[in-house]
């Protein structure tokens, strides 16, 4: 199409190309001695002929060309405005974003606070619901924005490494209360031929599980929620790996198997109205899936249950793994370990974990098979035990080996439900170690070596402590904050970490507050009259020696991409989306604040029993 507007476009080649024949006619008429007798007369007419042709050409092109220019500026004016249209929708987002967050940073906090004050039980549900509705809302808006940053092509993936069996143990942990609510189980297996690192967008595909997951959960009453990751092929390190979702919820009906990857789609409102969504989860995922060059679709049996596959493509990378996901462990190898568990995704994901680190696992499914395998002499150097299985309880098959075996002989592991009831004195009587569900890879590696009494990989217990934050971690914090109720929640979080909180208005006071006496933390705004958060931050890195710096930490109700990177490039060392969570506060302080050999990598559920 440029070429068309360029200089020498094709109705001036037929000038030249007229020019030159005209010329030719001239020459032949008025130099005929120069002309071959045989063309002397037909020539100049054969010629005059082609310039009238070319005449007609001519004036056809140049009006062709006149309507494609014309086409051209219109599609020219037609992108400007759809490149106007979407900026200003991207503008109106980031501005609805931060004017929605910042007083649902009211409403969501100062609901926390309330809960913890003493309430009435009816009170306490109206407040529970205010919370849910608040954080609901929020989820729609982050859904909302994220959809319009995919629609604008604003969304740009990251090529990193990172840990897959992590990612996915990290998205277990997350809805593994929820599951718990409503008594679902929930296991994931990984196929032992998939790399453990793996390069790609770890957030991403994080969003992608827990939307997928958290569908199965909400639509599930009973029964169980599967993960499974299969490679489906591979080419040296590039492989495309399979994710399969499964649950056993009502399903969904045939002819809305295709649509519910549409925005706002629903396969079933009434059930949807009454689980709380926003419709939109799928479709982001879909495009996220798309850009990870793979896709998604779902199998479905109404009233069966629901199985949700997407591929993604990926490359093997380097990364150095976690001793929980490295395989062979040598105080493990050779080891024979029972697995006494009913629940068949369980099992093989306690079996494939056993594996992998070299113990030979059995699997059983009753305390009698356990009890029958021993009385005909079979050995293990330890005994995993679940809960719930069916027919009798685990206490049948503990009585049984600790009538033969010490618990330093053979030591038994209870795996079990966070609301188990079994009474505490005989938990710690029969059992060496209690794992309540979910059972991450990690935990359970911890348990197996305290066990089998190898605690040089176990990830240490973080010091179990009722102080709070404040009262051994003592910090002089400003912040920094125009909105009074903004300002009533951020100090009451702080306050419930036994931290008292200067409060400015804005980055000229930060400033004079600073001057005036040193601080160890500041929590900063980034939009606040008069000298705004950024310019604040600047001026007190350009201004203060390095031991008065503070660590400064957003606070802020701009959450779109490039925000926090902002934020770090004015000189602050982290950020913290509104609503603010008392643990994210909790969290950073002791990133930032505490000296670094005090920090735990990793927490861990696991309780030993004594
Ligand atoms: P929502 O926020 O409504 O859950 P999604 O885009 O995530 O939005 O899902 C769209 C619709 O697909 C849901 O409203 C529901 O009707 C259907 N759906 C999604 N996952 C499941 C599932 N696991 N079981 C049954 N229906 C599902």
């Amino acid at each position: 199409m440029k070429l068309l507007r360029h200089p020498i476009s094709l109705p001036c080649l037929v000038d030249v190309l007229m020019l030159a024949l005209l010329a030719a006619t001239v020459f032949s008429l008025l130099q005929p001695q120069h002309v071959p007798s045989s063309l002397s007369t037909g020539l100049p007419w054969l010629m005059l002929t082609a310039i009238a042709v070319l005449t007609v050409t001519r004036i056809y092109l140049a009006s062709q060309l006149r309507a494609i220019t014309h086409i051209l500026a219109q599609a020219e004016a037609a992108q400007h405005t759809a490149e106007e249209a979407v900026k200003t929708k991207a503008r109106f987002l980031a501005t609805m974003s931060h004017e929605i967050r910042t007083p649902m940073n009211g409403v969501i906090g100062m609901t926390r606070l309330l809960m913890n004050t003493p309430m009435s039980k009816k009170q306490s549900e109206f407040v529970e619901s205010i919370h849910l509705s608040g954080e609901h809302l929020l989820t729609v808006i982050n859904d909302v924005l994220d959809f319009s940053k995919i629609e604008a092509g604003k969304l740009d993936l990251k090529r990193e490494p990172f840990d897959l069996r992590a990612c996915i143990e990290d998205i277990i942990s997350l809805l593994h209360a929820k599951a718990l609510e409503k008594n679902l189980e929930l296991a994931y297996t990984v196929g032992p031929s998939i790399p453990l690192f793996i390069e790609g967008d770890q957030v991403r595909l994080r969003q992608i599980l827990t939307n997928l997951v958290g569908n199965a959960i909400k639509f599930t009453d009973r029964g169980e929620i599967t993960i499974f990751v299969l490679p489906r092929r591979h080419k040296g390190d590039e492989y495309e790996l399979e994710f399969q979702i499964n649950d056993t919820g009502p399903g969904i009906p045939a002819n809305r198997l295709e649509s519910i990857f549409e925005q706002f789609s629903r396969a079933d409102d009434k059930l949807v109205r009454q689980r709380e969504g926003t419709g939109l989860g799928l479709a982001i995922s879909r495009h996220l899936i798309e850009m990870m060059h793979g896709n998604i679709w779902v199998q479905s049996t109404v009233g069966v249950g629901s199985r949700f596959h997407f591929t993604i493509r990926t490359r093997k990378a380097k990364g150095q793994l976690k001793p929980c996901l490295q395989n062979n462990i040598p105080a493990i190898t050779g080891k024979r370990i029972l697995i006494v568990e009913n629940n068949p995704a369980s099992c093989q994901s306690l079996h494939d974990a056993c594996k992998g680190w070299g113990a030979l696992a059995d699997v059983v499914h009753t305390s009698a098979d356990a009890i029958s395998r021993m009385a005909i002499g079979k050995s293990y150097d330890v005994v995993l035990v679940e809960t719930n299985l069916p027919g009798d309880t685990p206490l049948t098959l503990a009585r049984y080996i600790r009538s033969r075996y010490s618990k330093q002989e053979l030591p038994l592991i209870l795996i079990a439900p966070p609301n188990d009831r079994h009474p505490k004195i005989v938990v710690r009587e029969l059992y060496n170690q209690y794992l309540t569900k979910p059972v991450t890879r990690s935990r359970l590696f911890d348990s197996l070596m305290t066990a089998l009494g190898d605690t040089s990989l176990v990830m240490p217990k973080p010091a179990k402590s009722s102080l709070k934050l404040g009262e051994w971690l003592p910090l002089r914090i400003l912040l920094a904050e125009d909105n009074p109720i903004n300002q009533m929640v951020a100090t009451a979080i702080l306050e419930e970490m036994a931290y008292t909180t200067t409060v400015v208005e804005n980055g000229v006071q930060a400033l004079e507050a600073l001057r005036t006496q040193p601080y160890d933390v500041i929590f900063m705004d980034m939009q606040m009259p008069e000298m705004d958060g950024l310019e604040a931050t600047r001026r007190i890195r350009a201004e203060f020696p390095a031991e008065h710096q503070p660590v400064i930490i957003a606070m802020t109700a701009n959450a779109l991409e490039g925000d926090k990177q902002e934020c770090l490039d004015a000189g602050m060392n982290d950020y913290i989306s509104k609503p603010v969570l008392p643990e994210a506060v909790e969290a950073t302080l002791q990133r930032w604040c505490l000296p670094k050999e005090k920090q735990q990598e990793e927490p861990d559920h696991a309780t030993a029993i004594h």
